[in-house]
């Protein structure tokens, strides 16, 4: 599969037809135009002029490689100039018609239709005689239709008309476009590696894992890595969306495309570019514009059952009301033309893709990364929000706050089992056995049990380590329940070590609550939307983390799959999203409704998530809920708007009112609304 730009598509039903073309080509199946994104992806082995030619005959043209990029204004600008002078032309012969040779005002329109209506025209012809009837087919009868009966005025605004919808829906959606674009610059270019001493300039691509890079203050990181030298303040404004500087020293982390503040820093590259998260985030960026809504599959479904009716309803008032009512022909001629005009679909095949692409580039811009217009429409109809504890609401950053030690191997023990874990947990407990010095040995046969804790075998002795569910076959004494209890009522996590007959010690961890979770939670009551909290914890814990952040419901003990089952209860009653980290929590992340991953959870949650929270923060997660739901709320305006002024324009013809200048203007209208209102999106809303 090839990907290229296409510039000068004018309409999502035109980009449509091309694609229907394309298909017909040898290894043509597989193509597909996005008009959002104004590409094609098509099968290497296609022919690309013929393509070209395909794509020409409709007045766009493909982009191969890196040709050109800022050609993507020429087409509108020509048509901007041609409307231009069109529409002075227009003016000045309606102003001083009565003083000008008749010859001379039908050449001035004449010229005036040509330059703002002739594309159009031509792919009317041709559809006309293919039979096929869309919104050019329409246009062009409608044209011919108003000349032959002498209403050159008339006809002469069909043609602005329809140039100027075509020139307004290239504007929206490259504004939309434009505005990605912009977010998509942020990728560095160059950096500045330094190998043997010596420093010097390469492009990003060549940067290999362990490269040490330097970037003096202003300069862009050119990949993710971990600082080895030097402090400074660094804006990750593109990749979190945080535009408050973040102070790193020594072994911190940092992220490609951020910008060093003011220090001069030494990294030690961790990602080549092209797994860096920032590469992430354009490439999923890219690829959520592509994907289509169900809203957007059901109008381009309607529009094409719309045109051929408006054509019959059109033909209908041409032809009764003379026939049986006693009408004259000439005035119902005319009707029917401007009812043919109303059967212009432009602004409600607009109503969708600018509002969307809007919505994505403002999340975002956020430091949240929606994966498709789909989640967006999605996410705005969530009616419940579940988060796993671990790593969402808290921090995922435990510490072993008690140590209860019956049998001295304990350390050594939960060392050589916790080093091959990935929990988060087992990190807070290796910082222990590291600390306290316990060496430990290897080992094997080692068994996840998912959600309860881990068994392995340490120098041919079974030992398991985990919650109470994974000591099942112990029957504690006494001493050992005490503990526990006390563990718990302190609303620690519980990690207990045993072999097949002793419980070794106990370890009492606590994770910090994250800062920002009690006023997402706040915040998300009050926008009307449940909070659940799920984890494998004992209920102790839950309920103080419960009571910190403030959800609306929480349960504790839960297996993996126990959280499926609860996900699956809650999507009974609404909409479910589940909000994890992919550690315990991947396969109820899978069935809910809308997956949110955190951004520093495992690769495969965020690969398969819906929604990534790239900051690694809940902070904006209501304010993306409140974007989606105005995207929402703006389609559903533009379906009304666009629908609304045609249904008027349509009523008017029953007492004989509709004009073609009321069903232009109705039709510019629209579209002008349509397109002005979806671009609000992208203006930030500073009152949070
Ligand atoms: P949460 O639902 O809060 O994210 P998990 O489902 O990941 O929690 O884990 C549930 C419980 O299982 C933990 O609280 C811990 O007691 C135990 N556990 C799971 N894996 C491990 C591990 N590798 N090391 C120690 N304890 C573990
Ligand atoms: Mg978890």
């Amino acid at each position: 599969m090839k990907e290229y730009k296409i510039e000068g598509l004018s309409c999502a039903s035109c980009a449509a037809d091309m694609e229907e073309k394309i298909k017909k080509l040898d290894h043509g199946e597989s193509a597909a135009i996005s008009f959002n994104a104004s590409k094609l992806k098509i099968d290497e082995g296609a022919n690309i002029s013929k393509v070209k030619k395909i794509l020409a005959s409709d007045g766009a043209s493909l982009i191969t490689n890196e040709e050109q990029h800022d050609h993507s204004h020429t087409h509108n600008n020509k048509l901007k100039l041609f409307l231009g002078i069109s529409t002075g032309l227009f003016l000045l012969t309606i102003i001083f018609e009565a003083s000008f040779p008749n010859i001379l005002s039908v050449i001035f329109y004449l010229t005036a239709i040509t330059m703002s209506g002739y594309q159009t025209f031509i792919k009317g012809l041709k559809n006309l005689f293919r039979l096929k009837f869309n919104i050019d087919t329409l246009m062009t009868i409608a044209l011919v239709g108003a000349i032959s009966i002498g209403e050159w005025k008339e006809a002469t605004l069909v043609a602005i008309l329809f140039g100027f919808n075509e020139y307004l829906e290239g504007l929206g959606m490259e504004k939309a476009r434009k505005s990605m674009e912009k977010l998509l610059k942020v990728a560095p270019k160059e950096a500045v590696l330094i190998k043997d001493e010596v420093e010097k300039v390469v492009p990003i691509d060549v940067l290999q894992k362990d490269d040490i890079v330097l970037v003096k203050s202003g300069e862009k990181i050119p990949s993710d890595g971990i600082v080895v030298d030097g402090i400074s303040s660094v804006n990750e404004a593109a990749i979190t969306g945080e535009s408050l500087p973040v102070e790193k020293e020594v072994n911190a982390e940092v992220f490609g495309g951020s910008i060093n503040n003011e220090g001069v820093l030494k990294i030690k590259i961790t990602k080549a570019f092209e797994d860096s998260s920032l590469a992430k985030i354009l490439h999923l960026v890219q690829e959520a514009q592509e994907t289509k809504t169900p809203t957007e599959q059901f109008i381009n479904k309607f529009a094409k059952y719309y045109t051929p009716f408006i054509m019959i309803i059109s033909v209908l008032v041409m032809t009764l009301p003379p026939l049986f009512f006693g009408g004259t022909w000439g005035t119902w001629f005319y009707q029917g033309l401007a009812v043919l005009i109303v059967g212009c679909p432009c602004a409600l095949i607009l109503s969708s893709p600018i509002a969307i692409v809007s919505g994505i580039t403002r999340n975002a811009r956020n430091g949240i990364l929606v994966k498709g217009g789909v989640f967006l429409e999605q996410l705005g109809k969530i009616t419940t929000i579940a988060f796993d504890k671990t790593g969402t609401l808290t921090k995922g950053e435990p510490h072993v706050e008690k140590i209860v030690e019956y049998d001295n191997r304990l350390l050594s023990i939960a060392g050589a089992v916790e080093n091959k874990s990935s929990h988060p947990i087992a990190k807070a407990i290796m910082k222990k056995v590291e600390e306290a010095g316990a060496g430990f040995s290897e080992s094997d046969e080692i068994k996840t049990l998912s959600g309860r804790g881990i068994e392995a075998t340490v120098d041919g002795i079974k030992y398991f380590l985990g919650n109470e569910k994974s000591i099942e076959h112990l029957n504690f004494n006494e001493e050992v329940l005490r503990d526990i209890d006390e563990l718990k009522a302190q609303g620690l996590t519980l990690v207990i070590v045993a072999d097949l007959e002793h419980v070794l010690g106990i370890f009492g961890v606590s994770d910090e609550v994250r800062q920002e979770s009690k006023a997402v939670m706040d915040k998300l009551r009050q926008a009307g939307i449940k909070t659940v909290m799920l984890t494998g914890d004992h209920i102790q814990t839950a309920k103080k983390v419960a009571n910190q952040v403030g959800v609306s419901e929480s349960h504790a003990n839960l297996l993996p799959e126990q959280k499926v089952e609860k996900i699956k209860t809650l999507n009974e009653n609404g909409s479910v999203a589940m909000i994890g980290d992919g550690i315990n929590d991947a396969p109820a992340l899978a069935v809910a409704e809308l997956g949110i991953a955190m951004g520093k959870g495992t690769d495969s949650a965020i690969e398969t998530a819906d929604i990534v929270l790239m900051q690694d923060h809940l902070g904006k997660l209501p304010s993306a809920i409140s974007i989606s739901k105005k995207v929402n709320k703006v389609i559903k305006l533009n379906i009304s708007l666009a629908l609304g002024l045609k249904l008027i324009a349509l009523l008017l013809t029953i007492p004989g009112w509709l004009t073609l200048w009321i069903a232009i203007l109705s039709d510019m209208g629209a579209t002008i609304l349509v397109s002005l209102i979806s671009l609000t999106i992208l203006i930030e809303n500073k009152v949070k």
